[in-house]
């Protein structure tokens, strides 16, 4: 919930896309790290204290085979499916280790989350677009100057922009119901409003075109990008998918991605408003499509308008 109300999407987005484009862990993952670190308190207790005199005995009699009820044993288990079979046995306090605990917790923890968030992204068609990094809030979202741009990025992102295949899915309709509206070529896949549509091919063109003084002032690191920007059969899906946390200590880079990630909130708005001119706006409530019909200048004028730019 949290998570949906800071991005500005509504409805079901996946939550492992929502999660990544936050920087946030599965609570699972974050319930083990502290039950881990904690291992190290128990372990740590003044031998005179009550809760280390029960601890140790307990811990004693797991070791020799008993205390299965014991909530020491879910401790137990934890600690050996993170590989911590030496901390089990020998408790922590009298291993001589000079890497911190917490340390060492947060490495091994963070490690299995990335592969968990890896697989869950790998397995929601929905997220196709967007790329897994290491933990950290997308750049994109620290952009407070075009907030429906942003949002609107964030959309297609998580696959959640309202384009025929999303409306197919949310309302149950066979996917060769999701026919684009705007050139009845395709299914309208986000790919395929991103990439694909020809309607929108000038908004596209505009892209790169938009890019090339930005980033020819931006130095050796600016005119690499546009070198691959022009080469890219794909610059503006590429750019998309590429959104992520900004090169920290490189003011080049930094430049060039916020130049490169305005960019593709602009074109994206552009192009979400031809196709909103056309079709107007979608929406799904109490498992029916709505739709509000088309308020603004028609495409033709929108694009003409784009052409005389
Ligand atoms: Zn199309």
């Amino acid at each position: 919930m949290f998570g949906k109300a800071a991005l500005g999407v509504h409805g079901n987005p996946a939550a492992a896309g929502v999660r990544a484009e936050l920087g946030l862990v599965e609570l699972q993952f974050r319930r083990q790290a502290l039950k881990l670190r904690w291992w190290d308190r128990l372990c740590s207790v003044l031998p005179e204290r009550l809760l280390s005199l029960v601890f140790r005995r307990r811990h004693n009699e797991i070791l020799s085979g008993g205390a299965r009820y014991s909530g020491l044993q879910s401790m137990k288990d934890l600690l050996l499916s993170y590989g911590f079979s030496e901390e089990w046995l020998q408790r922590r306090s009298d291993l001589k280790v000079n890497v911190s605990w917490t340390t060492e917790v947060k490495a091994v923890v963070n490690l299995r989350a990335l592969a968990s968030a890896s697989a869950n992204i790998a397995g929601r068609s929905s997220l196709s677009l967007l790329s897994l990094r290491p933990h950290g809030i997308a750049h994109y979202l620290d952009d407070r100057k075009n907030m429906a741009g942003t949002r609107l990025l964030a959309k297609v992102r998580l696959g959640h922009i309202m384009v025929m295949a999303t409306v197919a899915r949310m309302l149950g309709w066979p996917a060769n119901r999701a026919l684009c509206l705007l050139c009845h070529d395709d299914i309208e896949s986000v790919r395929h409003f991103v990439q694909d549509c020809p309607v929108l091919d000038r908004s596209r063109a505009k892209f790169v075109r938009g890019l090339e003084l930005p980033l020819s002032l931006s130095g050796a690191v600016g005119l690499e990008r546009l070198d691959m920007l022009r080469r890219s059969g794909s610059p503006l899906l590429d750019s998309v998918i590429s959104c992520s946390v900004a090169t920290s200590g490189d003011g080049d880079r930094c430049q060039v991605d916020a130049a490169v990630e305005s960019a593709v909130k602009n074109c994206l708005s552009a192009m979400w408003r031809i196709r909103e001119s056309v079709l107007g706006r979608f929406g799904v409530a109490a498992g029916r499509l709505v739709v509000s019909p088309p308020s603004g200048p028609r495409a033709a004028e929108l694009i003409a308008r784009q052409e005389a730019n």
